[in-house]
């Protein structure tokens, strides 16, 4: 707020303009300056010019079928292609935004990998994310929230939760729902899980999660505990992240319990090993008191034998109890690749045996997958 008000000062404005400016944009997702009444006529073209340069062109919306998830293609101003992923559950409204322009992760069995980087994203452009979908939501294009519970495409008899992409306990948090306190419904949850991995645009991606969890006008005034930031293992990044004082939900991308498999599957993993990406998560909890989200790609043959889901119980029960959950997740495929989702019964197989060792395990929801907007599918092309 002291960089707006500098801002609209150096314009020559007194210091309320950047409070009035705020409320527009984080409280009522208002971009169009010749909407916002209370500033003076002759002004709003210099303030649309300083304050809401136009930041993501939309390109294309596919909706699934019933209209409760709906798939965004962003250009941002030098023509880099983006997505992002709205879905609608019963209690609230997750966006699953993204932090950089492709990954330079490259993980073999993810679309936004075989990309490589573009470049990464600003922390407007992170932001304008939500203000569009919550646009969107205000504009009554999701879907209305169903009013029984069907079960979400890809669960097993074991997945009890239709759990959104990287909600993990959030999902059983009584607190908000997708209502603001005061205003219309809007996105309630936010998962960084769309292309990039977060914690390589750190800064910007602290700043976009600032701007989210401010109160209102300052920021969106969302709960840390419904945004969460997923990596597959930037350890430095987690251990800085754990020290933030902003408790956000975690997730690790994990997807094997052994560096054989993992230095194939997350290349990183040569940096920093499983245990050492497990020590930080562990570091997570113990620093924030959050329960942390271990995210498990599911796929055939490669990671789901049932003495996988043994040592991933080990590994996470020797440093200690009910601090993790673990989200198996079927493989979405992607169009030409060799990785394809573990069978049914495997991936029953592979949470029986984790549940059996006491820990929390859900199969995650594949919401999104007959239009690629599930995990490791967001692979921007016009
Ligand atoms: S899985 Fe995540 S970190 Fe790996 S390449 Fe894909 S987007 Fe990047």
């Amino acid at each position: 707020m002291d960089e707006r008000i500098a801002a609209v000062e150096e314009m020559g404005l007194p210091a309320f303009r950047a409070k009035q400016i705020s409320t527009h944009y984080f409280s009522h997702y208002v971009t169009d300056t010749e909407a916002m009444t209370d500033l003076p006529k002759d002004l709003r073209g210099e303030i649309q010019q300083r304050f809401f340069p136009h930041l993501l062109t939309e390109v294309r919306r596919l909706r699934t079928e019933n209209g409760d998830t709906i798939k965004f293609l962003w250009r941002l101003f030098d023509g880099a292609l983006v997505e992002s992923v709205l879905m609608r559950y019963r209690n609230r409204v997750t966006l699953c935004v993204s932090s950089q322009c492709g990954c330079g992760m490259n993980c073999p069995f993810c679309a936004t990998g075989q990309q490589g980087l573009t470049r990464n994203m600003s922390t407007a452009e992170i932001v304008e994310q939500v203000v569009r979908a919550n646009q969107v939501i205000a504009a009554g294009e999701l879907a209305e929230a169903p009013t029984s519970d069907m079960p979400g495409a890809g669960e097993t008899a074991l997945g009890a939760e239709a759990d959104g992409p990287g909600d993990g306990e959030a999902a059983n948090d009584e607190e908000g729902t997708a209502t603001s306190a005061s205003g219309p419904e809007r996105v309630s949850n936010i998962v960084f899980m769309g292309m990039g991995e977060p914690l390589a645009n750190y800064k910007r991606v602290m700043n976009a999660v600032r701007r989210f969890v401010g109160p209102a006008p300052e920021g969106l005034g969302m709960s840390p505990r419904r945004i969460t930031i997923s990596t597959v293992g930037l350890v430095p990044g987690i251990n800085k992240l754990a020290a933030e004082d902003i408790p956000v939900t975690f997730a690790l991308s994990l997807h094997a319990p052994d560096d054989e498999l993992r230095d194939e599957m997350i290349p990183v993993n040569t940096r920093w090993k499983a245990d050492e990406a497990i020590d930080a998560a562990y570091n997570y909890f113990q620093v924030t008191g959050r329960r942390v989200s271990i995210e498990y790609a599911l796929i055939k043959d490669m990671n789901d034998h049932a003495w996988r889901a043994e040592l991933l119980a080990q590994k996470l029960n020797a440093r200690g109890r009910g601090w993790v959950h673990v989200n198996p997740i079927p493989l979405n495929p992607t169009p030409g690749s060799v990785w394809t989702a573990s069978e049914p019964e495997v991936a029953d197989e592979f949470v029986r045996r984790l549940i059996d060792h006491g820990i929390p395990t859900t199969i995650r929801d594949t919401r999104g997958s007959d239009i690629d907007g599930a995990c490791g599918q967001l692979a921007a092309a016009d």
